[in-house]
Order: structure tokens, then C-alpha cells, then sequence
């Protein structure tokens, strides 16, 4: 059906998420006509909340470090994990591998950070629409040009664009309508969490660590994320079937695991819950493809990891930023070819698969506390990788001694 409305752009962006807020403010800062459509009004909630410390670069070119520093969140300085037995390995504090203020970030409640992105974006030129969902994406045979949009007081409108930026996050629009996605064969988990008050707080410089906690029958993983706000958000990561399959209610399940748990119990044991369950299916994805004609995916729009080591909005916020650089050289060269689009896809997969070895790790028994123990001096290497500096084979001296602790034999952890 025609739209109401034609009019045209440089760039189109659908989601203003960290990813896409990310792309469409360096985009503008290059002179580029940027549209933003978001479906939501925010403030509106999501998880996410924990950041890690590789997302300060990018922070810096967006112009948010002043802001990020002037907010409440709260500060982290490092992620600590608690093995099943309760024990607590030496806490991997970021500044002892990189002095400086790079190496502190913030726990953020999404509403709030969300929100602070895209007015970012605004000022920094962005046409931003919200509530505003795009319907769909136009292609003149391969390549897209443009959106279709369901406008606020009825009618839709169709916006041509030289480019078209997927950023919908677990929408996944463009993944859906091209059949790229691909399945994790392992990453297949599932989450339930809720938010308490009055629960355990650490003080002084771990005030707002990341705590990671093996549930005893080391089948999943407990994250107790301190906020601003007085609360702690609390979630369980398992495999999908164990969490869901023939359970109760998702308030029973999480009691039963929390009744498991003896090191989530005895923090809990003084909070009371302040909001209801949410609950998520988190199967690892990704794209067979980062870009085509005219398009391009960033964020969760690309693919999603699986949330241990809090790496998705460093993701987003990182390949946002790839993607405007690549983008903005592709117009200024006439250029907006799948190669040019995608020039940054095979560096990211790269980091990406970094992270996701280090996630599997885990699940398949990798103790990080006997590892530092077993080789030291590697603690420097892991705790780059832990604060998302990915995008460098430099780390990648810590797979040979890892599987000389961990043999191959044991494991299986197929590739992707
Ligand atoms: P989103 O933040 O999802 O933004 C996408 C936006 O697109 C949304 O606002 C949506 O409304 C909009 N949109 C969708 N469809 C349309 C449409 N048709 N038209 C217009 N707008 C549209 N990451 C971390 O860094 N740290 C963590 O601790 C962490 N914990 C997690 C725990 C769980 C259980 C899960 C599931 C994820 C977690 N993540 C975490 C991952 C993180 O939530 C995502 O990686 C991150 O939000 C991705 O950002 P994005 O901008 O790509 O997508």
C-alpha cells in the first residue's frame, strides 16, 4: 500500500538504543542527515545494565564523559567472581592493568542511560522521532532505500535514504526478513530476574563491582548488579530448558534458586524485592552478514552474546561507532556498497568471538580464580579481555595456557 507521505535523508536509523544513538550522533558529528525512529516514548525500561570499561572511548567521541561523570550511576571499578562453593576469587580491578579514568565505569539503569544517549543525540543534530516504529524496510531489488514508518497520530510515511541502519535490538528486522540469522549451537540460555532493596552492598571501591556467582549445581550463573536507585538488580542465567521446562511460575523457580545458592541467599538475606519478575530467553545470534547495499546492523540488530561478562552495550556502542566511520567515508566517496558498509565486520566478529571463547570457557568449568593462580602474569591479558579490549590479537597469548589447564579433550565448545 502507498504511503501517506514521501520524504528523503541521508541516513536512516530504526532503534534509538545505545546502538543506534551511538551511530546517528557520529554520523552527525561527520555532517551526515541523520533520521532516528524509535517505537517507544522513553524513559522505558531494559536490561543491560552493567557496562564495562572499553566503553570510554567511545563515550569520548559522543561527548557523554561529562555527562556519564555528572550522573548518579553508580561507579565500577571491577567484576568479581564467586565460584559455586561461595569462594571469592581475587576481584579483577581494572586499574591495575590500565591507570586512569578509562579504566572506572558505571552501572546505569537503562531508562535513564537510554534516554541521556538520545537526547545526546538530538543535540548533536540527529532528527530524532518517538514514538515512532519503522514497518518496514523498501529495497529496490538488493540494495535498501529507504523505510516505511508508522507515523504518532496515524498514517505512515515513507523516508528514502541513501542508508538504511538496523539498531532494533532483539527485533532483529533486517536479520528476520534476509534469513541471516545464526544460532549459537551452545549459547543457548535463558534469565529471570528482579530488583531488591535493603540486600548486601560492598562500600568503598568495590561499591559497585559486578559480582558473578556460579550457581552450586554449575549449570548457570547468578549477576548482583548495584544501582543508584537503592536497588540491586539480581538474575539468574541457565540453559533454557533447565530454567523453564516443567517449572513453576518464574517467582518459584527463582526462589529455588536462590535456595540453591547459599552466597545469593546470605546477600539477600536482610533485602526485600522491589519490583516483579522479568524473565528472557537469551540465546546467543548473530548475522551471516554485517552489511548489504545500502544497510547495515549494529548492536543486538547484528547479533547478541550471551550477558556474562556484560559486554552488549560495549558491542552496540562499538559497532555503532565502526559503522558511522564507515558509513560517513562511504557517502563522502559515493560509495555505499555491502563492501564498504560492512569494511569493519571481520575485526568485530574477531573481538566478538574473543568474548564469546571466554564466555564458553566458563560454562565449560574455567575457573578464573585457578587460572591466575596457575599463570600470573596473565592476569593483566584476562583482565583486558574482561573490560572489553577485544579488538587486538594481543590477548589472545591466554588461549594456549588455558587449554594446557582446561584440555580440549574435556571440553566442547564448538566453533560458530
Ligand atoms: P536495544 O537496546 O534493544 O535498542 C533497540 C531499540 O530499537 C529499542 O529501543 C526498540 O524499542 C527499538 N526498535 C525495535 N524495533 C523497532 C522498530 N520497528 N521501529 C522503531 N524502533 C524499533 N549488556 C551489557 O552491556 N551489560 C549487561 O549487564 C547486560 N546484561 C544483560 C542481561 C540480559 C538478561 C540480557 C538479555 C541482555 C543483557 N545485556 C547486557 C545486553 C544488552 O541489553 C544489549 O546488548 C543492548 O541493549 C543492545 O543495544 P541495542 O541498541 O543494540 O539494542
Amino acid at each position: 500500500m502507498a504511503s501517506d507521505t514521501t520524504s528523503s535523508t541521508d541516513v536512516v536509523v530504526i532503534g534509538g538504543g545505545p546502538a543506534g544513538s551511538t551511530v546517528s550522533t557520529m554520523l552527525a558529528q561527520r555532517g551526515v542527515k541523520v533520521r532516528l525512529f524509535e517505537r517507544e516514548k522513553f524513559p522505558r525500561f531494559h536490561i543491560g545494565e552493567s557496562l564495562i570499561p572499553e566503553t570510554y572511548w567511545v563515550f569520548h567521541r559522543l561527548n557523554m564523559l561529562p555527562k556519564m561523570k555528572a550522573s548518579p550511576f553508580v561507579k565500577k571499578h571491577s567484576v568479581q567472581f564467586v565460584n559455586a562453593i561461595g569462594r571469592q576469587s581475587a576481584p579483577f580491578y581494572f586499574d591495575e592493568n590500565k591507570p586512569g579514568e578509562c579504566s572506572q565505569t558505571w552501572q546505569v539503569i537503562r531508562s535513564e542511560f537510554d534516554t541521556m544517549m538520545l537526547d545526546n543525540a538530538r543535540e548533536h543534530g540527529v532528527e530524532v522521532h518517538q514514538p515512532a516504529r519503522v514497518l518496514e524496510v523498501i529495497f529496490e531489488g538488493d540494495r535498501a532505500v529507504g523505510v516505511k514508518v508508522q507515523k504518532d497520530g496515524g498514517g505512515t510515511e515513507e523516508v528514502r535514504a541513501k542508508v538504511v541502519v538496523d539498531a532494533s535490538g532483539q527485533s532483529t528486522m533486517l536479520q528476520n526478513r534476509l534469513k541471516l540469522r545464526q544460532w549459537d549451537p551452545v549459547l543457548n540460555k535463558g534469565a529471570i530476574w528482579t530488583y531488591w532493596r535493603g540486600a548486601y552492598r560492598d562500600t568503598g571501591r568495590d561499591e559497585g563491582a559486578t559480582l558473578v556467582v556460579q550457581t552450586p549445581n554449575k549449570h548457570g550463573w547468578w549477576w548482583y548488579i548495584p544501582q543508584h536507585d537503592d536497588t540491586i538488580s539480581v538474575g539468574v542465567v541457565a540453559p533454557f530448558d533447565y530454567l523453564f521446562k516443567g517449572r513453576g511460575p518464574h517467582e518459584q523457580t527463582y526462589q529455588e534458586e536462590i535456595n540453591a545458592c547459599p552466597a545469593i541467599q546470605e546477600r539477600l538475606a536482610s533485602g526485600t524485592r522491589a519490583t516483579g519478575y522479568y524473565a528472557t530467553k537469551d540465546y546467543s545470534y548473530r548475522s551471516s552478514q554485517v552489511a548489504g547495499d545500502g544497510w547495515v546492523l549494529i548492536g543486538d540488530a547484528f547479533g547478541f552474546l550471551d550477558p556474562l561478562y556484560s559486554s552488549g552495550v560495549l558491542l552496540a556502542l562499538k559497532s555503532g561507532e565502526l559503522a558511522a566511520d564507515a558509513i560517513a567515508d562511504g557517502l563522502t566517496a559515493g560509495d555505499t556498497s555491502a563492501a564498504q558498509l560492512g569494511r569493519w565486520g571481520e575485526m568485530f566478529g574477531k573481538g566478538v568471538d574473543r568474548m564469546r571463547r571466554l564466555v564458553c570457557e566458563y560454562y565449560d568449568g574455567f575457573s578464573f580464580g585457578k587460572f591466575v593462580k596457575t599463570h600470573p602474569h596473565l592476569k593483566g591479558k584476562v583482565t583486558d579481555l574482561l573490560i572489553g579490549d577485544l579488538f587486538d590479537d594481543h590477548v589472545d597469548v591466554v588461549w594456549e595456557p588455558l587449554e594446557s589447564l582446561y584440555p580440549p579433550e574435556k571440553k566442547a565448545i564448538p566453533a560458530w
